[in-house]
């Protein structure tokens, strides 16, 4: 039977998850001689996800009881920032704590890729002893992307075909299966460190048998115009990756996009209740969260992502659970995906310095009441746009480039204020005000930092394809 190492203790009102490893833990002087076991920790991203339409972020639908039981057991961070609004560039910044400009992924999502020497969530937890595996099905995740540096198995396998694309790609169910045999499998004691990455709220939505009229909108909204060829970006028409026939409304593009979540939603519940029966939940440390979120009509975009750092392709949901932390707690603190590597790897003991942004673990936010991160300011970065965000109720001032290319090289002189924006309502901007300067000067802090060396990739073949069917590159 496993028990829970982990404890709270309070250090100066800090809250820190600590842990005894393995008897090697002086306690009272003598050396506690019970072995021990490290938490599991299970990092679970959903692609594409709109934090506020989850129940549990408030959502008028009943999109996610699974998600939200997970909330109800843990903390859920209601002002959590994508580091990027490209899968790649957040998922690199999830798994090494930097943002896209200081990790060598950077901006390109699909002529990029992570470079053997960042040490990312996967090698700390190698190192550590833990056993490690990710379940993934996207193909900018490729392990010749460097997204499987660490993990012991990396399943990127993608093996059913799409209804309307010539694209493989790997359902919620086929993702759990694999996930729930996997954990079948394990025989030894050792702790896990797993990654599951859930492709399915992704474009185009077309939620499987049984998820498919779960939601219907009375009135079917706007007409969006029809896609052009090869025109992926979603700017005033539905892009062509996203076209489902006979569907020509907004609201009808959102029933479906709910369904979609609903079916992730269930497929995550499996593996949630497979660790239950394992005995793995409680004492785990899970934390959920989205690589980005997509657009609805914001700013003109419809049922897209990467074009903008908007709060509609920016705002995640951040769910965090460990026995040790309360539960069915909300934080307003804004956080960041460069939180979550010191936050799960704190159950494997104290943080070496992290990178620009002071990278916190969010287990401490709770009882730090005057913890410096109410004066943090956090980044979702595009490269030609730079998003950020301040404590005061999720505002963002948004800088953009006069010119879209060569991003890499961008400095400050580069940039021109977009706006301040009131980011509860997606309002428009409210104009840029005196208590924009620190914003700004945050802004060009980060702007005159250097850059990573970016790492590039080039597509090819059957690669190429895949990531041509998702809308990732019109290449
Ligand atoms: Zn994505």
């Amino acid at each position: 039977m496993m028990h829970d190492p982990a404890r709270i203790v309070s250090t100066g009102g800090a809250l820190m998850i600590s842990l005894l490893v393995f008897g090697c833990l002086a306690q009272d002087g003598e050396t506690v001689s019970g072995e021990a076991r490290r938490p599991d920790v299970i990092l679970l991203t959903i692609d594409t996800l709109r934090a506020d339409h989850l129940s549990c972020y408030g959502y008028t639908r009943p999109t996610s009881p699974r998600i939200d039981e997970l909330a109800a057991d843990g903390i859920r961070f209601e002002q959590a920032v994508s580091a990027s609004a490209y899968t790649g560039p957040s998922v690199a910044s999830i798994l090494t704590g930097r943002y896209p400009r200081f990790h060598s992924f950077g901006y390109s999502n699909v002529r990029a890729r992570l470079r053997g020497d960042e040490v990312t969530l996967a090698d700390r937890f190698l190192d550590a002893g833990y056993t490690t595996a990710a379940f993934v099905c996207n193909p900018v995740l490729s392990s010749r992307a460097g997204f499987s540096q660490g993990f012991e198995l990396y399943d990127a396998e993608m093996n059913e075909m799409e209804a309307v694309r010539d694209a493989e790609e790997r359902t919620g169910p086929v993702v759990a299966d694999a996930v729930t045999s996997w954990l079948d499998d394990r025989k030894t004691n050792e702790p896990i460190f797993l990654w599951v990455h859930f492709q399915d709220p992704h474009g185009p939505y077309l939620p499987p048998e049984g998820f498919r009229n779960q939601f219907h909108s009375d009135d079917p909204g706007v007409r969006i115009a029809d896609p052009i060829d090869d025109d992926h970006s979603g700017k005033g028409r539905v892009p062509a990756y996203q076209a489902v026939r006979s569907t020509h409304h907004l609201e009808e593009y959102v029933d479906r996009y709910d369904g979609e979540i609903l079916a992730a939603d269930a497929s995550l519940g499996a593996i949630l209740d497979k660790l239950r029966s394992q005995g793995r939940y409680d004492p785990s440390l899970i934390l959920l969260t989205a690589d980005h979120g997509e657009a609805f009509g914001e700013n003109g975009y419809f049922f897209a992502h990467g074009q903008d750092v908007t709060r509609d392709q920016s705002h995640v949901p951040l769910l965090l659970k460990h026995p040790d932390l309360p539960s069915a707690r909300s934080v307003k603190t804004p956080v960041s995906h460069i939180d979550i590597f010191p936050t799960l790897t704190a159950v494997l003991g104290p943080q070496e310095g992290m990178g620009f942004g002071s990278p916190l673990d969010l287990g401490s936010l709770l009882s730090a009441s005057n913890h410096p991160v109410s004066k943090r300011l956090l980044f979702c970065d595009i490269g030609n746009r730079l998003g950020v965000f301040g404590d005061d109720g999720f505002v963002v001032g948004q800088l953009k480039t006069r010119k879209a290319t060569d991003i890499v090289s961008l400095g400050p002189e580069d940039f021109h204020r977009v706006g301040l924006f009131k980011m509860k309502a997606n309002e428009s901007p409210i104009g840029w005000d005196s208590h924009s300067a620190a914003l700004e000067a945050e802004a060009l802090r980060y702007l005159t930092e250097p850059s990573a060396d970016f790492a590039s990739l080039t597509p090819r073949g059957h690669h190429l394809r895949m990531l041509r069917a998702l809308g990732y590159t019109e290449e």
